[in-house]
């Protein structure tokens, strides 16, 4: 599942080759993933716009567009989530199966592909305003973070999930983070000490600059080849193949802690996993 550094990864791909592209025709297969912008509204928002920008805020893709008629620019909304994929394919080509939407872009296809249709491609942005700091700007203060953690009694691990205390973390980083921080996942959010909250902050912006660097973690190009000049989101272009090798605990149940060699273990939090180390993560 995509978390900060795959969509950042996806932006930074998709920016130049979308940038002032005109949206020639808007095909709309699968009307849920709009939601709860209507087709007819999505088609004649978009039909005509121009792509001038591409940002990303937590797990969000933010398009920017200019529309002919209306000189003030609009924004589209993109959440891949579980198993969405966002790319550009050249005209001509058959369309996967579990295409949703299509904008037609000239010489080639903006496709968003969802096989299980969790996420969004929308005119509605108002995800965004409900949405915490960015953990890798300067807006994510230590003292905000702490104050944050205070009032909550869930688990740390699932509390890091809660987009409005950070944006962008999910299931991978925050079991990365919180053994990059040495904290026990299970410790209460408001149990914290002021040490903790530190090195937590500071593992969390470590974790996801080096994911990005990297590429990303998350095999999504499963089922394609990369041979076939699509874009598979989570691979960048020339990234390493090794990517999944950096994750210390992640997916590693019963494989020695980098760290210590003790095996790490996998627990359910809040119907999730939960990778750790219980002998380096003990407070
Ligand atoms: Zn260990």
């Amino acid at each position: 599942m995509p978390e900060l550094p795959e969509v950042e990864v996806l932006a930074r791909h998709l920016r130049p080759l979308i940038h002032g592209k005109t949206i020639r025709a808007v095909n709309v297969r699968r009307a849920k993933v709009l939601l709860p912008t209507p087709p007819r509204t999505f088609r004649r928002t978009l039909l005509g716009a121009k792509f001038t920008g591409l940002s990303r805020r937590g797990k969000y893709l933010l398009f920017q567009l200019r529309v002919k008629a209306n000189r003030k620019p609009i924004s589209l909304l993109g959440h891949l989530g579980m198993t969405g994929r966002i790319f550009l394919a050249q005209k001509g080509r058959r369309l996967p199966k579990h295409a949703a939407v299509t904008l037609d872009l000239g010489a080639s296809n903006l496709v968003y592909e969802d096989t299980r249709y969790f996420g969004r491609l929308t005119l509605d942005t108002s995800a965004v305003a409900r949405l915490g700091p960015e953990p890798l700007d300067d807006e994510f203060r230590a003292e905000t973070f702490a104050q944050s953690l205070k009032r909550s009694r869930q688990a740390i691990k699932v509390k890091l999930l809660d987009q409005g205390l950070v944006a962008g973390i999910g299931n991978i980083y925050a079991s990365e983070a919180l053994f990059r921080a040495r904290i026990s996942p299970g410790l209460a959010a408001n149990k914290l000490t002021v040490a903790q909250v530190r090195r937590l902050r500071l593992a969390i912006r470590v974790v996801l600059a080096e994911a990005i660097e990297c590429g990303s973690t998350v095999p999504l190009n499963l089922g394609g080849s990369k041979a076939d000049g699509l874009f598979y989101f989570g691979r960048a272009p020339g990234a390493p193949d090794f990517y999944e090798e950096r994750l210390r605990v992640y997916d590693r149940e019963e494989q020695p802690c980098p760290n210590c060699r003790h095996p790490i273990k996998r627990i359910i939090q809040a119907a999730r996993s939960t990778f750790y180390c219980p002998h380096c993560q003990r407070a």
